[in-house]
């Protein structure tokens, strides 16, 4: 399981897949699903739809996540070739400067280009310790006017992504560009792989979904549709084991598979998730029989799209699950190939549960 996870991850951290651009991605997870004889749908939006049907009375479950990564989109491209660029997602801009890009014209004709970095030696001491906001910074291709640059297909609205990277650390760690969310993507093949004529257990719609980190709300679409009971979302949980999140936590990575407890974003969008008790119950539970740990997570500042499908219909019970994992949003994430490997057995554990005698009624709950 290991390596399949290995090798799914390498594979699809690879793939550039910006928000609203998630086709290449989607490509890769269809051809692996089908590689699996599991048949797949997309709808408008380009959300990926695998359903794995299961015993008639168990509650259905949609388990998800996100293909699309953040990154930049071309704004304006200048007399002398150099591109400035407009934010797609939460991109650090603390972590931009002397970067490596790709602009993504179309496979096997993409540009590579770096984000400028001022010269050390005319640097002001009023610069050293500046960030430069987005608006300033620009991409150099190395072509040499906005005709060389138009003629290589770039364009204004063209997708930039940080250069696809995935570098093996050691002990079984991993880093890179967009393991937030597709170490998740590769844990939702496994789990996939693991269910496929199983027919036992709920009906579980495995969604791929598109436009979270600049939205939110793609996999709303896809849950509109399948009125699912329940909704796991698989992401990253923030590891707080380096001296920057010391106080924010006790997830570490390699400590095995999280669940958050509480997850809210307060900077205008006033939401979040407060899980379902019976899905933590069931979780918890479910770790302690297979003897995996489960580590808990409780955080302001981040949400998934599973803010906004737990509001769907009369409400679906929700939980996000998810892997721990340091330096988000940079070019260089951090995950264990372990927790990965929890996760998934952890999600097949907690399915094999979802049976027509797990009460979703809240008053069956403290
Ligand atoms: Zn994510």
């Amino acid at each position: 399981m290991k390596d399949h996870l290995r090798t799914a991850l390498r594979d699809l951290m690879l793939i550039p897949g910006l928000s609203g651009h998630e086709g290449r991605v989607r490509r890769y997870i269809k051809s692996a699903l089908s590689d699996l004889s599991i048949a797949t749908t997309t709808d408008r939006l380009g959300n990926l739809i695998a359903t794995l049907a299961g015993t008639p009375g168990a509650p259905s479950v949609m388990l998800f996540a996100h293909m699309d990564q953040l990154g930049l989109m071309v704004r304006k491209i200048e007399a002398d070739g150099l591109v400035r660029v407009e934010r797609v997602g939460g991109v650090p801009e603390r972590a931009l400067a002397a970067q490596e890009v790709l602009l993504c014209v179309g496979e096997g004709r993409d540009i590579s280009g770096v984000i400028a970095n001022k010269s050390h030696h005319a640097t002001q001491p009023d610069e050293k310790y500046r960030v430069l906001p987005y608006p300033e910074i620009f991409v150099d291709t190395g072509y040499r006017s906005a005709a060389e640059v138009l003629a290589a297909g770039v364009d204004v609205g063209t997708p930039v992504v940080y250069a696809p990277s995935f570098v093996e650390l050691a002990a079984d760690r991993v880093a890179g560009t967009s393991i937030d969310d597709r170490a998740a993507c590769a844990v939702m093949l496994e789990v996939a792989r693991a269910l496929k004529g199983n027919g036992a257990g709920p009906t579980v719609h495995l969604v791929f979904s598109v436009l979270e980190e600049f939205n939110l709300r793609g996999a709303v679409t896809a849950a509109q549709v399948l009125q699912p009971d329940i909704a796991i979302q698989l992401d990253l949980i923030l590891a707080t084991d380096t001296p920057d999140m010391a106080t924010r936590g006790d997830v570490r990575l390699g400590g095995g598979p999280a669940m958050s407890l509480f997850s809210f974003h307060g900077r205008g969008t006033l939401n979040g998730v407060i899980p379902h008790p019976a899905l933590v119950g069931l979780f918890e539970s479910a770790a302690r029989d297979a003897n995996l740990p489960l580590q808990r997570s409780v955080h302001i500042g981040a949400l998934t799209d599973l803010s906004y499908v737990q509001l769907v219909g009369q409400g679906v019970a929700s939980i996000d699950l998810g892997f721990p994992m340091r330096y988000s949003h940079s070019a260089n994430e951090s995950c264990d190939l372990n927790d990965l490997v929890g996760l998934t057995q952890l999600c097949l554990a907690g399915l094999k549960r979802m049976d027509a005698n797990l009460s979703l009624d809240r008053d069956d709950y403290p």
